[in-house]
């Protein structure tokens, strides 16, 4: 594998598999816009998107950040890739990218979420195609009813649609992972959510198995409450992860604007 040892502490578990590779590349929504990549790593899936879009890519390891600048000297050249070399929680500033784009990447897992949250919340980037554990795509994609519908759910539904694109399994990478993996897309529509909505959706699913009347009651007035849940004709014995997006929207809207 190129002389390069993975590092584990960067999670670096290199995709090898080619099918896997061109179906990420067919999933990509046909637009103008730049992509970003997080964690270009050896650079296989790099490889693909330079061939159609121009890139800024960020890698936080310095052996893999040297391996790229030689691999992509001419695309570095033309302006078609430009690589940013450092932790991308830190390097990833929104100043630093001018235009549209969308995040494409086989994602670190352990950061995965932190950094999809924080494209959902940037209104540059209009769609996000990424790996990530299986586990995590699913909690992503989940609707309402659905057993792993929870915060995450209601925060992808409230900026656009998410949907699976494919599930992959360890063998796909090198080395191999212990866990299954998927890709999936978050095509953006709408920007219905911020920091306070997300708060807010923390507090709801505090407990997930407590009635969402319960787990709110921690940050607001029981009074105020059986006044919302009235007004949405929500039960009161209703559970988090039974209540749709549109209903946690006008819970949002009429709690703070009875709270004062
Ligand atoms: N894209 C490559 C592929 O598909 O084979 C590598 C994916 S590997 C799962 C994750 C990559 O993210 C590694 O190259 C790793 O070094 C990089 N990475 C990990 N933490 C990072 C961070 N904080 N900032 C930028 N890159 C990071």
């Amino acid at each position: 594998m190129e002389n390069i040892t993975a590092k584990k502490k960067f999670g670096q578990n290199f995709l090898k598999d080619e099918t896997v590779l061109r179906k990420i590349v067919e999933a990509m929504p046909n637009n103008d816009n730049k992509i970003v990549e997080i964690g270009p790593g050896l650079g296989d899936l790099t490889k693909f998107l330079v061939d159609v879009k121009s890139v800024d890519a960020f890698e936080v390891d310095t052996d893999l950040c040297k391996l790229l600048q030689k691999k992509f000297e001419k695309e570095i050249a033309t302006k078609q890739l430009r690589i940013h070399c450092g932790d991308v929680l830190t390097a990833w500033k929104s100043e630093l990218i001018d235009e549209s784009y969308d995040l494409v990447a086989n994602l670190p897992y352990y950061i995965a979420t932190n950094i999809i949250l924080k494209a959902l919340a940037d209104p540059k980037c209009k769609n996000i195609l990424v790996m990530v554990q299986l586990e995590v795509a699913e909690k992503f994609c989940a609707h309402e009813g659905d057993k792993v519908f929870g915060a995450l759910s209601i925060i992808t539904q409230s900026a656009g649609e998410a949907r699976l694109v494919v599930k992959v399994p360890p063998t796909a990478f090198e080395p191999q992972p212990k866990i299954d993996s998927a890709v999936f897309l978050i095509q953006k529509q709408s920007d219905r959510f911020d920091k306070d909505f997300e708060s807010m959706l923390r507090v709801a699913f505090t407990q997930p198995r407590k009635t969402l009347m319960k787990n709110l009651s921690a940050v607001y007035e029981k009074n105020i409450l059986q006044e919302v849940f009235e007004k949405l004709s929500l039960a009161q014995t209703i559970r988090p992860h039974q209540v749709c997006t549109d209903d946690y929207h006008q819970l949002y809207k009429l709690t703070r604007s009875l709270d004062g």
